[in-house]
């Protein structure tokens, strides 16, 4: 059976949530998905995977792009979806084929939007991240994401999230010399000097930058501590594993530089980073987009795949209908008003009207 995008946007998500799509297993799915959007001439519809990318091609001057992941985290006895007065159970209710219903509905319903719109569906969002189906659009066929403006549809509770924090991880680690402990004073305990390291974080006040008039809240914290030989010699080496967050005002090199000037006279290796993104909140189709939804902006402080849209130069937001708090748990669900509240703005902003169409 296949999906009606025509239909009510909680029943299409209904019908989305019932199609089981384990990270991994979202063939079915994006089948399903890939058949819908090909019976929609105004589209060109791509498959890589189970990625799927629907494109108008209209010529229009700007080009934005829809977002959202098709697979969800392993079920844990809640399917197949139930309706609860105003809610919708079930797995990736919320996180996010809510989202990505939204989405559906406005590739199907707006055949000739304001801004060309590309609507992409990608595998493997939940786990590890070789295996996520936009970091492989993103390196095998980057134009798939081209466009000036990209919206995930994540959940955020219906606010807008602006861009996303970038993280790094770093070892620092304090030297010293062996020796028997009941002779201490002929070597140097490694334990004791890495006290300078916690001293630096104990001080550490994180600044708040505002970046395109969103502010940021940096993070600086030891994760890990590791050291010691034996209960009778004087240990020669302490590591700190350090975990930072950095606001979309730095790269990842000057990330890297900070901390090393920070830690000066220890060692510093980076073991793990992600860059951040910047929100491009200043860009023309983002302030309309804002200006069309009506919803409240707010820093992400979080790591999101709007990292990746900004790899590729093109500044992204998180927004969505789902509420993140219920993601990944057993009794997640949707407000169904608030699914239709989205699919209206989205329509505002991409049709330039606000009664839905068909
Ligand atoms: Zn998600």
């Amino acid at each position: 059976m296949g999906l009606d995008l025509f239909s009510d946007v909680a029943e299409l998500t209904a019908a989305l949530v019932d199609i089981e799509s384990v990270s991994g297993g979202e063939g079915p799915l994006a089948d399903a998905v890939e058949e819908a959007l090909r019976a929609l001439p105004h589209l060109a519809v791509e498959r890589s995977g189970n990625n799927v990318v629907a494109r108008t091609e209209l010529g229009r001057g700007e080009r934005v792009v829809l977002a959202g992941h098709l697979d969800t985290v392993p079920l844990n006895g809640n399917l197949p979806s139930r309706v609860d007065g105003d809610r919708l159970y079930g797995c990736g209710t919320t996180d996010m084929k809510s989202g990505v219903a939204v989405a559906l509905r406005l590739a199907a319903t707006v055949p000739e939007p304001n801004r060309d719109v590309s609507y992409v569906f990608y595998e493997c969002e939940e786990i590890e991240a070789e295996r996520n189906g936009l970091r492989k659009l993103a390196a095998e066929r980057p134009e798939l994401l081209a466009g000036d403006f990209a919206v995930l549809m994540e959940p955020t509770g219906g606010q807008i999230e602006g861009g996303c924090q970038g993280t790094m991880r770093v070892e620092v680690t304090a030297r010293g010399e062996r020796a028997h402990s009941a002779r201490a004073w002929m070597g140097s305990n490694a334990i004791h000097s890495a006290g300078r390291i916690l001293d630096v974080l104990r001080a550490y006040e994180p600044p708040r930058p505002v970046v395109d008039g969103l502010e940021y809240r940096e993070g600086l914290n030891a994760v890990f501590i590791s050291g010691g030989v034996a209960g009778n010699v004087i240990p020669d080496e302490c590591v700190v594993t350090v975990n930072y967050r950095f606001a979309p005002d730095k790269s990842v090199a000057e990330a890297e530089a900070y901390l090393r000037e920070l830690f000066a006279g220890f060692e510093v290796t980076v073991t793990d980073a992600a860059s951040a993104a910047r929100p491009g909140l200043t860009h023309p189709a983002a302030a309309a987009f804002v200006e069309a939804s009506g919803a409240e902006v707010r820093a992400k402080l979080g790591w999101t795949d709007v990292a990746r849209f900004a790899e590729l130069g093109v500044p992204a937001v998180n927004y969505g209908p789902g509420e993140p708090t219920l993601a990944h748990t057993r009794d997640e669900y949707v407000e169904l008003p608030l699914i239709a509240e989205c699919e209206q703005r989205m329509r505002t902003w991409l049709a330039g009207r606000t009664n839905v169409a068909p």
